[in-house]
């Protein structure tokens, strides 16, 4: 490895405040750093997030490559999938993975979920990783502000996640650092509490790396520890070489249009377990946040989701549940793909719902699900598999 791996850093995870298990996990492996967030609840989320940290580290390249980095993700992603399956009870499980090797003065990163990468350099912080949520998602769109993000009821909801997409893919960074120069890794239980100037003061303010680790979590308790705390500090040591500081993004998985999003959304926490619970929480928080009702609803406008119902699969536009009393789904195509034909865990994910960025990508869904239909099974046939729909409002 050339130029010094990084020793100095600091770590530290914490259950907060609220919660009564801590889902986070995290690795210090020098060169090799990661914070992973689990989902998932009823312990199934430390299971995945410890499962993935696992097989990262045992398929992480000894370089700062990110395509290969992003390949231990996407390894650690099916490891996850496949416990899932062997384990039925914990087939909701999934987990973020934040991953970086520091290798002289370059960071390679592969990133899924909203766990965040930042860099820290002469006292500005610049968020690394785009986070995979809902409210990021609005945000890119004009939606929703950041200020109204942090308090936006879907806020913990993820559309990108470890754990039940196979085709899922991770966004990859290279990044080029100056000495001095200060990398974090956290998960959404420190940024979701902490703004970012709040969290770059606090790295400027404690030099050692693990007094800024210790200083961090205790600020996030403070501001109501809402959710399992983590985070990683490393400095970047070495000499300058006179090349400057630059952040560029090599390459974001695309998440590939349709099957490769599907399924992939994932809330988060005992609460927000299921997508009818996240549902429930829209029509609560609508009275505490009206003003943001209105884009809540022209998002979930744009989002799809496959859902069985009576045996068969069924296409909604939008998302489950309210905002207010406003419903946010319309239901527009039930299709003759019958459940009993699918492979059950597809099946067990219909149960729960699975999303799609837009109509079209869920019609092709249907259509690829009826592909792998046995032949002799009704709906196995038809080229539509619309037996009726009901326009959309
Ligand atoms: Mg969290």
């Amino acid at each position: 490895m050339s130029g010094r791996t990084p020793d100095h850093y600091g770590l530290l995870t914490d259950i907060g405040r609220v919660r009564t298990h801590n889902e986070d996990a995290l690795l210090a492996e020098p060169p090799l750093f990661a914070v992973a967030d689990g989902l998932g609840g009823h312990q199934a989320g430390e299971i995945a997030s410890s499962i993935a940290i696992e097989t990262l580290v045992a398929n992480a390249p000894l370089h700062a490559d990110s395509k290969a980095l992003a390949r231990a993700v996407h390894a650690a992603n099916r490891s996850v999938i496949d416990a899932a399956e062997e384990r039925s009870g914990r087939s909701g499980m999934g987990t973020t993975l934040t991953a970086a090797i520091v290798e002289g003065s370059h960071i390679a990163i592969a990133h899924v979920g909203d766990s965040r990468a930042y860099l820290m350099h002469e006292g500005g912080l610049e968020r690394l990783t785009e986070d995979h949520s809902m409210v990021a998602d609005m945000i890119r769109r004009g939606q929703l502000t950041e200020e109204e993000s942090r308090r936006h009821p879907n806020r913990s909801v993820i559309t990108r996640a470890l754990g039940t997409d196979p085709n899922m893919c991770a966004d990859t960074y290279d990044i080029e650092t100056a000495p001095g120069d200060r990398l974090l890794l956290a998960s959404d239980g420190l940024t979701g509490m902490l703004e970012d100037a709040e969290i770059a003061a606090l790295l400027e303010a404690n030099p050692d790396p693990q007094d800024a680790a210790r200083a961090l979590v205790a600020a996030a308790n403070e501001a109501g520890g809402q959710d399992n705390i983590t985070v990683v500090v490393v400095d970047i040591g070495g000499s300058s070489r006179g090349r400057g500081w630059r952040a560029a993004r090599a390459s974001r998985g695309s998440g590939t249009a349709d099957a490769g999003e599907a399924g992939a959304s994932t809330p988060r926490s005992g609460a927000l377990r299921s997508w009818l619970a996240v549902a429930a929480f829209v029509l609560v928080a609508a009275l505490v946040v009206g003003g943001i009702g209105y884009a809540t609803w022209s998002y979930a406008r744009t989002q799809a989701y496959l859902v069985g119902e009576n045996g068969f699969v069924v296409v909604y536009r939008g998302v489950p549940g309210s905002l207010g009393g406003v419903s946010l789904h319309w239901r527009e195509v039930e299709t003759t793909v019958p459940i009993a034909g699918l492979d059950p865990l597809l099946a067990g994910r219909l149960a729960e719902g699975i999303r799609t960025e837009g109509l079209a990508p869920a019609l092709a869904l249907v259509e690829q699900y009826r592909s792998e239909l046995p032949i002799a099974m009704p709906g196995a046939q038809s080229p539509s598999g619309v037996t009726s729909a009901t326009p959309r409002p």
